[in-house]
């Protein structure tokens, strides 16, 4: 149970070494920046030339990472991780990545960050002909789709060396549809992919001559390495011992990087496809406050921790003091047991409290990344109000968000979105504030350096807001297909 987060989650973090002598402790400490990204679960596989080692288990990179014993089995010259946001709750360690598999060739772990969109059909293609799942995850569909691949003809030269295993691996994802970012180690190279589309992020990095993949660059910071550039949407890296190899194997589709990273995934001090996420927040907040100004507020006060980049923005924009109205008790893990019924209301208070010295007797203008199901803004905005609040005024730093996710986030279904069925009104009074206001569309991309939203052919993925899915949805287009998968669950 988690209180006072009423948020979409992002599904998991990547990260991945090549030939350093400390790369399972750089990729603990690579997973730790990237907590933010899913705290369900992590796992390492490092290879040591002979052999793979892996620890993966429930919880956070903290709580799986810091015994010397498991960093001492970690052994190996090269490694990779993966954060996991689980969508069920249940603790199932076999869905924990990176997973690990034995082909002809010799091993293949997998990170994958992102969602196949058409995971569940191939899935049963798969089962069909006999293959044997032990996880749920789409990750191990990749995995099947190695096994039974002959290989394609690839367009550019790879390493003789590899080129048979390579060429498998882009068979493979050549028959996947969706969002992936993700990292391979293999007997004798690490590879990068990103989705035709280049949905979910991915960078590379150097740290003393090894190189590095992560989800963002503020894995990178964490290790003291360098940021050297984006994978590109559709590039395949493979690293070895000679060094870096590029492949562009899939045809070009247009960019639809994640607009959402910007709004509340990332961490703000990533630079994401080349632009510093807080400073594209406190961006987004300027054009809210162009678009929606509170005449007569006393303070701008944020949602913390995602709302403080927008209402810095807002604050400055509008000429209107920024001030902590709101606390955030950063103590509280995303597990906390659930009270009992008779104190159940007071949850949100164990995340957020209000500062009556800060906020009586003000009109107070709001800022919020976003609105999912509105039940946490409801109890903060009561909060604010308990607090002397004269008149609160709700904006939000992004348009309504009125679909679910299909690219690698976890969201409600449509009838769970606050926004998918009621208009701003209907909105405003639910959640009981004096007004409410969202960013628009073109705010929003205005925000990000451009003239507007290209409705032909919009620059970003931004279904959420507009249901334009530009990466065909065959599974859940698929009625017949279950919409839930069994799994032994296992302690
Ligand atoms: Fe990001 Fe697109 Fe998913 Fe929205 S629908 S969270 S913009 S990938």
């Amino acid at each position: 149970m988690s209180y006072g987060d009423d948020k979409f989650h992002d599904e998991c973090g990547i990260f991945g070494v090549f030939r350093h002598p400390d790369s399972a402790a750089h990729t603990a400490l690579g997973l730790h920046a990237l907590q933010h990204r899913g705290q369900e679960a992590a796992g390492i596989v490092s290879f040591d030339g002979k052999h793979f080692n892996s620890h993966r288990g429930m919880g956070l990179v903290g709580d799986q990472f810091s015994s010397q014993d498991t960093m001492d089995r970690l052994k190996g010259h090269s490694a990779i991780g993966h954060n996991r946001y689980s969508t069920t709750g249940t603790t199932i360690l076999r869905n924990v990545q990176p997973l690990f598999a034995e082909f002809d060739f010799g091993g293949l772990a997998m990170a994958h960050n992102g969602n196949l969109t058409n995971g569940l059909t191939l899935r049963r293609q798969l089962v069909k002909n006999g293959a044997i799942f032990h996880s749920t995850t789409d990750t191990e569909v990749i995995n099947h789709l190695i096994a039974n691949s002959p290989g394609i003809p690839m367009p550019q030269r790879v390493s003789s060396r590899h080129a048979p295993e390579v060429a498998r691996i882009v068979d493979a994802l050549s028959q996947v549809k969706g969002a992936y970012s993700m990292i391979a180690l293999t007997n004798n190279f690490l590879l990068g992919a990103r989705d035709p589309y280049g949905v979910r992020p991915l960078v590379l990095g150097n740290l003393d001559g090894s190189t590095i993949l992560a989800s963002e660059t503020c894995a990178l910071d964490i290790i003291g390495a360098t940021f050297v550039r984006d994978i590109e949407p559709g590039e395949v890296v493979i690293i070895d011992d000679v060094g870096i190899q590029s492949l562009s194997p899939f045809a070009a589709e247009p960019s639809r990087f994640c607009i959402f990273e910007y709004v509340y995934f990332s961490r703000p001090d990533s630079i994401v496809e080349g632009v510093n996420v807080h400073e594209a927040r406190r961006r987004i907040g300027i054009e809210l406050a162009r678009e929606h100004p509170v005449p007569g507020a006393h303070i701008v006060t944020p949602v913390p921790d995602s709302g403080t980049p927008g209402a810095i923005g807002f604050a400055t924009e509008a000429d209107v003091p920024f001030d902590i109205g709101i606390i955030r008790n950063h103590y509280v893990g995303r597990t906390f047991i659930e009270p009992a019924e008779h104190i159940r209301h007071l949850g949100v208070k164990l995340k957020h409290n209000a500062n009556k010295a800060t906020l009586a007797g003000k009109s107070v203008v709001l800022v919020d990344d976003s609105i999912v199901r509105g039940t946490t803004s409801v109890k903060i905005v009561e909060m604010v109000r308990s607090a002397g609040a004269a008149e609160v005024h709700m904006r939000i730093a992004s348009p309504p968000t009125t679909h679910s996710c299909y690219y690698g986030v976890d969201t409600p279904d449509r009838d769970g979105l606050l926004a998918a069925t009621r208009d701003v009104e209907t909105m405003r009074q639910h959640i009981g504030v004096d007004s409410l206001a969202f960013l628009s569309m073109d705010g929003m991309y205005r925000a990000m350096g451009l003239t507007g939203r290209d409705n032909a052919q919009p620059q970003y993925c931004d279904a959420c807001f507009s249901g334009d899915y530009a990466i065909q949805l065959t599974d859940h287009d698929d009625h017949a297909l279950p919409s839930q998968l069994s799994l032994l669950a296992e302690q």
